[in-house]
């Protein structure tokens, strides 16, 4: 092999591989060896208790973090079982690398908090922990890599962490012995680093303890057995303890935990591969530690570890390996500190690049290579949260449990202390996966996600590994036939946007304004002057039942519950007032409603609104029937048309916001009138399997009506030119009705509600920012939300959507402005793709909806 040639004098390659102990650096050898020796002793009182508020599976990053925020936080009883050694899963040979860089919006939080914790810990502890703190650099090779990083730069002003884009040449000047030709761009993120996961784990450990936490090693837990009042009983080979809760942090044992509470988790362990070099003689001559490098064409990691290198590569999805049978049939038993034998061959093309970056790398001998089962999600971001089963968390499958663990462990102490996330964080939910989760898919997706570890991030990206899940519309082959590019979310398949021609649709996804531009602006003209047609299906969709249906309701929302035949948005208030949910609630009977919610947070309402049920002793019975109804939508000043000819029901008065049974082309169906576009329309729910036999009778009898098929991509722009905001966007657990604007929505004479005490106070005080629109001067590049808004060289705000607006011609956005900048007129600036666009506060929405341009012509 060339490359293993020139790697130096390691000859024999596996001889590094497949005893820990011979393939790690001596500092995670003697930490080893200081594990055995201090395992007993180290155990909080060596036996189990009998009972415990707070019961945690594993002793790895995850597991003592949350304990060690539990316990600081007060809760008695927080009791750690580990199997065998603190550390003994995935952590202690991670890589150690710790970063404040994040693209996801609020992951960023559990990031900055990590490393602001860690530096903190072992003054805390008096246990070292190894820290250091060189920053980081993540290195742009091609345009497209430069324009990603402008693209996460405009989202990252209002965020907290330092973080900057720096020139070649600066890249040199902080790493001298990098070669810099390639380089065009440098992303710094300085006071990054890493850490030794081992000693970490330990001080956070020491803190635990301190704070009262009892961490037990050698105990493994067996058994897990729901008991009627919701404790759990955990059973382990030293006898049974009784827990309020259970929180599973089991590593790469997780799936295998969640199965002895008779649940399952979407897991995989991916194998991940790094090696350590000896001495270099080059590293060995630097007077300081140099940045961690993340080169993102090459996929790879390079730090120091000291006087050598330590590289880190991401395979592709082709050559990466994964542990199938273990997710299939279980860890095999024993399996605990070991490690995969390593496979040099696997990581050549991305050491090749390191060679190319780092010269001095191509003549270093390699002493260690470190492979190890790294547990996936099918989108690596981990689970975080409750699961759907009473009192039971989940803290599992982390990519980057250093970098998360911290950050982790305190929003999830901090959910389980006050009943209510601390932030919004649903991309880490447990519950956006589902019963449509297949192993199938996980395998599949977790190859990807793997693979793409690396990849760009572009706006609207599609991922198109393990696609289509079980979970496509019954119109799914008549869409695609029909030119639909299908966006992919929570499992399902639904159109974005249409070619117009019927064609293959091409996905070509860019910062800049993209191939779909002009289709989209036809779909959204369709809609507004004749009539378009949309599937709908992958809306949530719940029924609530029972005697105390409607008080039920109206307990845990915060509008008026509809009477019979009428709909309602509303909603679902956290007890400090802040927005977990928005619901569409339609009154079908006197004691049956239809909920309506969005795809990616059913489990997540469902478990929200169960929890409160069983806690008050409810008289409801919730059930999902998303599976079982399909929606279809129709909307635009020919939708009654098009409708009317297919049902008598709609010839007939039917108001805004009510709805009624009814028979459309033979189809029994529910059907709401009200539609997102803000157009005249309506939602038709009806069985799944009629799904395309009632698209293709609308789309046939619509013909004569200039209806056309639309896609999520024109609602997104329809819906924002009139000014709705949409929940996880300009709505969340970030922000109240007051902010939001949305207090109309909240009915505060009625009795008491989820939320309402809070929301009093609220009012009491002004609000410290204001929910607004700005129309924004930019030429080819449209917001998408989350850019950092600008005044004066000041972050004023962000924007939480954004669209190119057909109407006006140029993009729209809503923002969070302070109040002093949200009146109409004021000019702020947006920061998108590296440039500051001059951006104007809307008095309104740009559009007026149906029944308000109807109210206008009376
Ligand atoms: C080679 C490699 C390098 C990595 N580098 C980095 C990096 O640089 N930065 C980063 O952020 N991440 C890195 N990671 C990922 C990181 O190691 C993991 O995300 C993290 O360690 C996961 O921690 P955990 O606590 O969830 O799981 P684990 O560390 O696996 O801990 C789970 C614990 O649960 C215990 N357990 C299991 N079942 C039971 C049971 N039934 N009863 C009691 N106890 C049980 C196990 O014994 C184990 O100790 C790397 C991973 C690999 C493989």
């Amino acid at each position: 092999m060339r490359l293993l040639l020139r790697l130096g004098s390691s000859g024999c390659v596996s001889r590094y591989y497949r005893r820990c102990d011979r393939s790690l650096s001596s500092t995670q050898q003697q930490h080893l060896t200081n594990s055995h020796e201090s395992s007993s002793s180290s155990s909080g009182g060596g036996g189990c208790v009998d009972e415990a508020e707070t019961v945690i599976i594993g002793g790895g990053i995850a597991g003592i973090s949350i304990a060690y925020h539990l316990a600081r936080q007060g809760q008695k009883g927080v009791v750690l079982l580990e199997k065998s050694e603190l550390t003994a899963g995935s952590t202690w040979h991670a890589a150690g690398l710790t970063t404040t860089f994040q693209g996801v919006v609020n992951l960023k939080k559990l990031h900055y908090y990590s490393l602001n914790m860690y530096s903190q810990i072992a003054q805390e502890t008096g246990q070292e922990i190894n820290l250091h703190l060189p920053g980081s650099i993540r290195i742009a090779t091609t345009p497209t890599r430069v324009d990603e990083m402008r693209y996460q730069m405009a989202r990252h002003g209002h965020h907290e962490a330092p973080q900057c884009l720096i020139t070649p040449d600066q890249v040199k000047k902080l790493v001298p012995i990098a070669n810099v030709d390639n380089i065009l761009m440098g992303l710094y993120t300085p006071y990054d680093g890493h850490v030794d996961p081992y000693s970490l784990t330990q001080a956070i450990a020491k803190g635990a303890r301190s704070y009262g936490a009892q961490i037990t090693q050698g105990v493994g837990v067996s058994g897990l057995h729901l008991r009627e009042d919701g404790r759990w009983v955990v059973s382990t080979e030293k006898g049974d303890i009784i827990a309020n809760r259970v929180v599973n942090a089991a590593g790469f044992w997780a799936k295998e935990v969640a199965k002895l509470a008779g649940s399952d988790l979407p897991l995989v362990p991916n194998h991940h591969q790094y090696l350590v070099t000896s001495t270099v003689p080059e590293v060995k001559a630097l007077q300081k530690e140099i940045p961690v490098l993340r080169h993102l064409e090459g996929s790879f990691y390079l730090r120091m570890e000291r006087d050598g290198l330590l590289i880190g590569p991401y395979e592709s999805m082709k050559s990466m390996k994964q542990s199938e049978d273990w997710m299939r049939s279980g860890v095999p038993p024993g399996f605990g500190k070991e490690l995969f034998e390593g496979d040099l061959e696997r990581l050549e093309p991305h050491l090749e690049v390191a060679m190319e970056l780092m010269p001095c790398f191509a003549s270093a001998s390699i002493q260690s290579v470190v492979n190890g089962p790294i547990t996936y999600t099918p989108d690596v971001l981990p689970l975080l949260g409750p699961h759907t089963l009473p009192n039971m968390w989940i803290m599992a499958g982390f990519g980057y449990g250093i970098a998360h663990g911290g950050g982790a462990g305190k929003y999830l102490a901090d959910w389980i202390l006050t009943g209510q996330p601390p932030y919004e964080l649903t991309e880490c939910d447990p519950l956006r996966f589902g019963s449509w989760t297949s192993d199938d898919y996980v395998l599949a997706k977790a190859r990807e996600s793997y693979g793409m570890n690396n990849g760009i991030a572009f706006p609207h990206e599609e991922r198109f590994k393990g696609r289509p899940t079980k979970r496509t519309s019954g119109a799914h082959q008549l869409l695609v036939d029909r030119g639909a590019c299908m966006h992919f979310h929570s499992g399902w398949e639904q159109p974005a946007w249409f070619t117009d021609d019927g064609t293959q649709p091409q996905y070509s996804p860019s910062f800049t304004r993209t191939n779909w531009h002009g289709a989209v602006g036809r779909e959204v003209e369709r809609v507004m002057k004749t009539a378009g047609i949309i599937d709908l299906t992958p809306f949530a969709k719940l029924l609530v039942e029972g005697t105390q249906a409607a008080s039920f309701l109206d307990y845990v929302t915060a509008n008026s519950v509809p009477r019979v035949g009428r709909t309602v948005i509303t909603h679902v208030l956290s007890p400090d007032a802040r927005i977990y949910a928005e619901l569409t609630v339609t009154r079908t009977k006197e004691n049956s409603f239809l909920v309506i919610t969005g795809s990616g947070v059913e489990l997540h309402d469902l478990r929200w609104l169960q929890d409160y049920a069983r806690k008050g002793e409810w008289k409801v019975s919730i059930t999902n029937v998303t599976e079982d109804l399909g929606c279809v939508s129709v909307a635009g000043p020919n939708s009654k048309h098009i409708l009317a000819t297919l049902s008598p029901t709609f010839a007939d008065k039917f108001p805004f916001f009510s709805s009624k049974e009814v028979t459309v082309a033979g189809i029994k169906a529910t059907a709401l009138r009200l539609s997102y576009t803000g157009e005249l329309g309506w939602e038709i729910y009806h069985d799944r399997k009629d799904s395309a036999h009632l698209y293709e009778a609308l789309y046939s009898n619509g013909q004569q009506f200039g209806l056309g098929d639309f896609g999520t991509h024109a609602l997104n722009v329809l819906r924002q030119e009139k000014g709705f905001k949409m929940w996880g966007a300009e709505m969340n657990m970030d922000t109240t009705l007051v902010d939001a604007g949305l207090l109309n929505f909240a009915n505060m004479k009625k009795g008491d509600f989820v939320g309402r005490a809070a929301l009093v106070e609220l009012l009491k005080h002004r609000a410290g920012r204001q929910l607004v629109q700005v129309k924004i001067n930019s030429e080819h590049v449209d917001p998408h939300g989350d850019e950092t808004v600008w005044l004066g060289g000041k972050v004023v705000g962000n924007t939480t959507s954004g669209c190119f607006s057909y109407h006006l011609g140029q993009p729209l956005a809503f923002a969070y402005l302070p109040p002093l900048l949200s009146v109409p007129g004021t000019q702020v600036q947006v920061e998108m793709l590296g440039e500051l666009c001059e951006a104007t506060v809307l008095p309104a929405p740009p559009v007026l909806t149906h029944t308000a341009r109807a109210k206008v012509t009376k």
